[in-house]
């Protein structure tokens, strides 16, 4: 066990080392954002987020949590917009369990099991980019994570607030209050925002002189 082990610690050294933490994007001249939006336990929100990229001019990158049928119910519109550059995926697991909390093993399932649906639903790699549920991480976390090409742990810059039962008008002042040039904003499709609500949030990114960009917008095509 000890030798295994010793021979264990380089491997998470090498491997952390190729981990790129993210929180915000890189320098432009263009005023821009990255509007994410996780999870997916609404397909109502789900889709009404799909609907703000496919009728509006916001680009959105959707960390997918693989357990939620919403994902599949929208299939045929998600993979119209991936084609279309509108939207982007990343990994945010199968379960939404605390990766910190789990077995190596499990952290690989986890990550590989997401990695693999969206393969199959979409025919997309949603590499380099994941996010780790809660944004739980440790050098652990990251090392599996890059072993499988996900070496983008994406964290944010400001938060929507709505993870939890938070009143929508708070979460629309939160939204307000966090989107700003070369940030990445958190947000969830897991409870159906109003129209309202959409608008009022669509309204002040058009206030701001800001557009969403997709992380491979903004960070290019090779970024790893
Ligand atoms: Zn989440």
């Amino acid at each position: 066990m000890a030798a295994t082990a010793a021979l264990l610690i380089p491997q998470v050294e090498i491997a952390e080392s190729k981990s790129t933490v993210i929180s915000r994007l890189p320098a432009s001249k263009t005023r821009r954002f990255a509007w994410t939006i996780d999870d997916g336990a609404s397909s109502a929100a789900v889709k009404s987020y799909l609907d703000i990229a496919e009728k509006g001019d916001q680009h959105l990158t959707f960390f997918v949590t693989s357990c939620y049928a919403s994902w599949r119910t929208h299939s045929k519109q998600i993979s119209r917009l991936l084609a279309a550059g509108k939207i982007q995926l990343g990994n945010h697991t199968t379960l939404h369990r605390d990766l910190t909390a789990v077995s190596v093993s499990e952290i690989r399932k986890q990550l590989y099991g997401c990695h693999l649906f969206m393969l199959e639903e979409f025919g997309y790699d949603a590499r380099p980019y994941f996010r780790p549920p809660y944004g739980s991480t440790n050098p652990t976390v990251r090392s599996v994570a890059a072993e499988l090409g996900y070496t983008v742990p994406t964290m944010w810059y400001g938060s929507f607030g709505d993870s939890s039962n938070t009143p929508e008008g708070r979460v629309v002042q939160l939204a307000n209050k966090w989107i700003a040039n070369g940030r990445i904003v958190i947000d969830h499709c897991n409870r159906a925002k109003s129209q309202h609500a959409l608008d009022q949030i669509q309204g002040f990114i058009k206030a701001k002189g800001l557009h969403s960009v997709t992380l491979t917008e903004a960070f290019g095509k090779n970024f790893k």
